[in-house]
């Protein structure tokens, strides 16, 4: 008797106090306000303001923003490179294709408008709190230029770097962008939701006269819509983030997602029923299969799934939790097939509440540098950037001023 007794209590304090609690949260975010304001004051925390944009997507500087008149995705460009004219006439739709040429901005009725928009807002922590891992985003000083510069580390001390068909490696070793860093440099191509409440709905039967199938099938390459202006060299690309909230499924739903870059590919089969569970098979030439695996699931159908092949490695998360790593080697290469991502559902049916397409940008080949005793940079966007592929530069220690945390990325941009 006597524990259950004490629990009761417990639950009751708690019960009766949010006025205490909303008090102590008020007190806390005082400290916090004056903490913030301390730490700017020494100069520990700088607030700084982005200017270029060789670190887009994760950090965008001053930028053009309209909505592409075909697709009505939000299209950026950016402004602090060449004359807007030049650049809005080159710039091309990365969701469908559309180009501006066609619109002939501000000359015709049907051009949409363009607002010009300042860069992001980060902070800088100085004074380097822990010491520089790899991912991390520095703030650099150069030597004879004013301000800071802020590019992603790549190559740590005592390190010899080079990068081989979009791949980073680092003394011989492959170096894979972990998931959080891959959201990071993501840019969306595709999202399909749920505006009208309703959301996509896939049966095996076939519902509203939908289609039980969802088919994403595109060319992707490393061509950047942000800088129309610069000249790119094309070069084909596997690195996808498909990402599918489920609303609800039918019990005993069983659906089949998959994705595939020429002869290559990787099938999941998620199946609810009386034993949940889901299986994998990664394909070759001919469908054959080169891996395979299986799990049971704890629950029925998970919430979110996310299904990522950046940097030659096939991750499966479900709400997540890892289900499997897959790593394969260069006979993997896409050709000049595209890539097809596939949504199919076998037996009963499935709303989805939302599912977006996003392309992480490769590294591009040709980079050769030791870190020596200091470290390998670059920026996130290669088609701009100026950092350790010119000429395998290298950074000191002691030019890294702090480290760098994004405010558009502390709020939440970890959710798509
Ligand atoms: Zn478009």
């Amino acid at each position: 008797m006597r524990p259950r007794e004490d629990t009761l209590i417990f639950r009751r304090s708690r019960m009766a106090s949010p006025v205490k609690r909303l008090g102590r949260s008020l007190v806390l975010i005082a400290i916090g306000v004056l903490a913030l304001d301390q730490l700017a004051l020494q100069g520990l925390m700088t607030p700084i303001v982005v200017t270029s944009g060789s670190m887009f997507p994760t950090l965008r500087g001053l930028h053009w923003k309209s909505h592409c008149p075909r697709c009505g995705r939000e299209l950026l460009w950016d402004a602090a490179w060449g004359e807007k004219r030049t650049t809005l006439i080159r710039a091309v739709c990365p969701v469908c294709g559309k180009r501006w040429a066609e619109v002939q901005p501000g000359e015709s009725a049907k051009a949409p408008p363009v607002s010009q928009h300042s860069g992001d807002r980060i902070l800088v922590f100085r004074g380097l709190v822990r010491p520089v891992q790899r991912w991390d985003l520095a703030a650099i000083r150069e030597q004879n230029m004013p301000g800071l510069v802020v590019k992603r580390v790549v190559g740590l001390p005592g390190e010899k770097v080079f990068v081989k068909a979009g791949l980073l490696y680092c003394n011989d070793v492959p170096m894979r962008r972990p998931l959080p860093v891959q959201w990071e440099m993501a840019r969306l191509l595709t999202r399909c939701g749920n505006e009208d409440g309703q959301g996509l709905v896939l049966s095996a039967d076939g519902v509203d006269k939908k289609s039980a199938e969802w088919v994403y099938s595109r060319r992707l390459t490393t061509f950047c819509p942000y800088h129309p202006a610069a000249d790119q060299a094309e070069r084909l690309c596997t690195n996808v983030l498909w990402s599918v909230f489920l609303a609800q499924a039918a019990p005993g739903t069983a659906f089949v997602m998959s994705a595939r870059f020429g002869d290559y590919g990787i099938e999941v089969t998620w199946s609810a029923g009386e034993h949940p569970s889901v299986a994998w098979r990664i394909l070759g030439p001919e469908k054959r299969p080169l891996f395979q695996g299986r799990r049971e699931l704890p629950g029925t159908i998970p919430r979110r799934i996310v299904l990522s092949s950046v940097d030659r490695r096939w991750m499966l998360l479900m709400d997540d939790m890892g289900l499997f790593t897959h790593d394969w080697d260069d006979d993997g290469s896409p050709k000049d097939a595209p890539v097809v991502l596939r949504l199919t559902v076998t037996q009963g049916e499935i709303r989805l509440r939302e599912m977006g397409v996003w392309w992480v940008v490769p590294y591009p080949d040709g980079l050769i540098a030791d870190a020596g005793d200091g470290f390998v940079l670059l920026g996130d966007d290669p088609h701009i950037s100026l950092d350790s592929r010119q000429g395998g530069r290298r950074w000191r220690r002691e030019d890294v001023v702090g480290l760098v945390r994004p405010l558009r990325l502390v709020w939440g941009r970890w959710s798509p």
